[in-house]
């Protein structure tokens, strides 16, 4: 049932570093062979979106960016079997062809597929001037085209702004801890940075049965958040060592996730791991950041330096135990969701987010805005 006529969608256009967003119209193509679209319900604000817009990573502007999605599938292209029209789905910017070897290995987040999407943006501007897919999905738009893989579906019993926020925030935190570090039973953890993906992190830790959890953000606030979501202990970046000592009787860390893309954060991090522990390196710190690390005391220690993008998640085996978790009462994400807002209030949202004071802020997207007539 792939179409072949574009659709008009409203998209909050991001014209330059530090530029206010405008809300237009832009022109969405049909989804090709393996690709799906998807009609927004909720878009949750992620830092990366703020990387961009602020400058600490470098896109090609005018972009659409939101990449933390769910929404209701609208149309498929030829040849897609994981999804039905109707579906209810979270969106991701995790893309994998199913064939390349990152893939056949099961390694998603690794993939180098030669994708169609990865060549050209679905998005333009009325003149027909190309709009870039930001981070390959552009989801602060009422609807999207992302390929098959970017997708997968959950119960109708799931409020949409919860299952958006699986697509990168809590995808990321969690999936540090299960599928990147492994955390077990009992093993002691470091959280530095209780946003969004920090309390994910606190959450996943918790789920594994790690004992103590120890929280570290510099806003009381937040440091409040994580006793909520599960950490044993919280502080300040100054009291972290002491904090850590003591919860530990001096073992440290198992353990260091940092989930902030703070510079400070890295420098001293390996200090903080016991023998045999591992720090996971999570938020993705502005371009030309860098750290010393002496390889001699890692070596001795039989540490480890783990790099986790996007929890090395695959989303058909990790978006279904999620919202399992989720709808038996063990994964809070609904106490994550600060506040919302519409599109056109999305300048508002990125100030939230940019303040640090909101866990997440998610964009709601009008269903009657959805469901438009595919010819336009
Ligand atoms: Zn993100
Ligand atoms: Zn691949």
């Amino acid at each position: 049932m792939s179409g072949d006529s574009e659709v008009k969608v409203r998209a909050a256009v991001s014209r330059g570093v530090g530029m206010v967003t405008s809300i237009e119209d832009l022109l969405l193509a049909a989804p090709g062979p393996g690709e799906v679209r998807v009609a927004i319900d909720a878009c949750a604000v992620c830092h990366s979106d703020l990387m961009f817009l602020d400058g600490g990573w470098s896109i090609d502007f005018p972009v659409v960016l939101g990449h933390e999605a769910a929404g209701r599938v609208v149309e498929l292209g030829e040849g897609v079997d994981n999804v039905a029209v109707g579906d209810r789905v979270v969106v991701s910017l995790i893309r994998a062809c199913g064939a390349c070897r990152a893939c056949r290995r099961g390694h998603d987040v690794a993939c180098t597929g030669d994708l169609a999407l990865r060549n050209r943006s679905p998005l333009s501007d009325l003149n027909g001037k190309p709009v870039t897919h930001g981070l390959g999905t552009a989801a602060f738009a009422e609807q999207v085209v992302v390929h098959r893989s970017q997708v997968a579906s959950f119960a109708d019993s799931v409020p949409a702004e919860a299952a958006a926020l699986l697509g990168c925030g809590v995808l990321t935190g969690v999936g540090a801890v299960t599928n990147t570090a492994r955390v077990g039973k009992g093993d002691s953890v470091v959280v530095i940075g209780c946003g969004g993906v920090g309390l994910s992190v606190v959450q996943g830790a918790r789920l594994a049965g790690a004992d103590p959890i120890i929280a570290v953000d510099p806003l009381p606030a937040k440091q409040e958040a994580a006793l909520r979501f599960g950490a044993t202990h919280s502080t300040g970046p100054d009291g972290t060592t002491d904090r850590l000592v003591e919860a530990t009787g001096g073992h440290l860390a198992d353990h260091v996730f940092i989930t902030t893309a703070a510079p400070g954060a890295f420098a001293g991090a390996t200090s903080m791991l016991n023998r045999m522990g591992a720090l996971v390196l999570v938020g993705i710190p502005a371009e030309g950041v860098t750290v010393e690390i002496d390889p001699g005391v890692l070596a001795v220690a039989n540490q480890r330096i783990l790099g986790s993008k996007m929890g090395t998640a695959r989303l058909c085996e990790d978006v279904p135990r999620l919202i399992g978790q989720y709808q038996a009462g063990l994964l809070d994400l609904d106490g994550m969701i600060t506040s919302t807002h519409s599109l056109d209030d999305i300048d508002t949202a990125f100030d939230e987010a940019r303040s640090g004071e909101v866990i997440r802020t998610v964009v709601v997207f009008d269903h009657a805005d959805n469901v438009k007539d595919p010819s336009g």
